[in-house]
């Protein structure tokens, strides 16, 4: 039986769903104004991961998340780019699927914008207004009174006390409690005519948190099984969703909530201010997808991932032996033998709250195995096991041969290349300089030129 480790309960619980043999799953998506960084990755990777453990123990799941499309800091990004809000949004929603293709994260199978769903927010702040928890502060903005909601700190496991004093909270104008939220945001002037919404309480637009609490109701009902996202949303964005949600509704909201862990960069907490921030584009320049998607499942998704090119070129290493035993293994797709020992142990771990690390041990088992002595059978179900966590679907001998290429690579041969390359800019031949460095940087060799001259390493 699936257990699930429960924030809300904080433990490991069975899992029931509310329908028998179906899911349905809420996770919180991305603001579009930029590119998604290593953190994002691990939010789509793990989700990803569970969407297709549930459907492979037969579950029949409706997975939804949502793209957050209206925003402080994406207005602010529009006006600093002199672009319209949709272009903005549109061009980061497609850069984000981009990245999703490359890391082998299926489609959800409702992906709604806050702008699509802005009726449905409102209907729901009437609600609440209804039921004497939302009210209309001085300022214009309609705000959630979280006094007014018994279960508030109920994910977070604290009171509103413990809130007060620990929390860094915003007092706003109007607020009746610093931890009260907006749930309407009155129109300003400086703000353009597509970020304006009509409403019983005047134009403006909607607040962050009620988009999730509107979008998961209208799409899987007011109770449905599991809520994802990462463990920063935890407090306050989950806490106030399930204050608006059961709120409004008044029964329970989310049965089961799931939160992964943070990514952190050479063992500090990865931010803009510390310049060690990285997107998932600037990632795969360096790194195969799939050694990166490799990379997170090798993490539970509970535990911090220390995300360093070490621990990446280390993943390499690992997923490449468990190539190796796929060489000469057919590509077509083949059914998990359930009944066979390894697979057995696979499903425990899976069950055992999407434990990862201990699946993926037991797909190195099997490869030692054929390894040592080939054998087609089983090299069969190390494809299919992988193919249950989204890896191994490539042929073999492509996969050694693109690590090879970039390992391979002597230091003569990159001398070499760099020679060239600075023939070719003395000659102003500037394309073929560039294209030298490309193809180097492509082979996971960066170079650095210098007063000096041109240094190089290994990416
Ligand atoms: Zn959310």
């Amino acid at each position: 039986m699936l257990k699930i480790y429960n924030t809300l309960a904080r433990d490991k619980q069975d899992f029931i769903p509310i329908e028998p043999n179906k899911v349905r799953m809420y996770v919180c998506g991305m603001t579009v104004y930029d590119y998604c960084h290593a953190g994002h990755a691990r939010v789509m990777v793990v989700f990803d991961m569970v969407y297709r453990w549930l459907k492979a123990s037969g579950y029949d799941v409706t997975f939804v998340r949502n793209i957050t499309d209206i925003d402080d800091k994406i207005i602010k990004r529009a006006a600093e780019n002199i672009e319209s809000i949709h272009v903005l949004t549109q061009r980061f929603i497609d850069a984000m699927h981009a990245d999703e293709r490359a890391l082998g994260v299926l489609p959800p199978d409702h992906e709604p914008r806050a702008t699509q769903y802005v009726p449905q927010m409102l209907e729901m702040i009437a609600l609440l207004e209804k039921n004497g928890i939302a009210y209309r502060a001085a300022d214009g903005d309609v705000n959630y009174a979280v006094r007014k909601f018994d279960g508030y700190g109920k994910l977070s496991g604290k009171s509103l006390e413990d809130l007060r004093a620990g929390e860094r909270v915003d007092v706003g104008d109007g607020k009746n409690d610093p931890l009260d939220f907006v749930l309407w945001k009155h129109a300003k002037d400086s703000e353009p005519a597509e970020v304006k919404w009509d409403s019983p309480w005047g134009a403006g637009r909607p607040g962050w948190h009620i988009e999730c609490s509107a979008m998961s109701s209208e799409l899987l009902g007011k109770h449905f099984d599991i809520h994802g996202g990462g463990a920063d949303l935890q407090f306050p964005h989950h806490e106030n969703e399930i204050a608006q949600s059961e709120g409004a509704h008044n029964c329970q909201f989310v049965n089961y909530w799931m939160h992964n862990g943070f990514v952190r960069v050479d063992n500090e907490k990865m931010s803009k201010s510390l310049g060690n921030f990285f997107t998932i584009r600037e990632v795969l320049q360096k790194f195969d997808a799939e050694v990166f998607r490799f990379f997170i499942l090798r993490a539970h998704y509970r535990s911090p991932l220390n995300y360093s090119d070490m621990h990446i070129d280390d993943a390499k290493t690992a997923l490449t032996r468990l190539y190796t035993a796929l060489k000469g293994a057919p590509l077509e797709a083949v059914q998990v033998d359930w009944q066979e020992a390894h697979a057995q142990r696979f499903k425990a771990a899976m069950d055992d709250d999407f434990n990862t690390p201990e699946a993926l041990a037991v797909l190195f088992d099997i490869a030692s195995v054929v390894n040592k002595t080939p054998d087609a059978k089983l090299a069969q179900q190390l494809r299919a096991l992988g193919g249950v966590l989204g890896l191994l679907q490539r042929d073999a001998q492509e996969f050694l041969q693109g690590g090879a290429q970039a390992e391979g690579m002597s230091e003569a041969d990159i001398l070499a290349q760099i020679a060239a390359r600075n023939a070719a800019k003395q000659a102003k031949n500037y394309a073929e300089a560039d294209r030298i460095r490309k193809e180097l940087l492509a082979a996971g060799i960066v170079l650095e030129d210098s007063a000096a001259g041109t240094n190089w390493r290994r990416a």
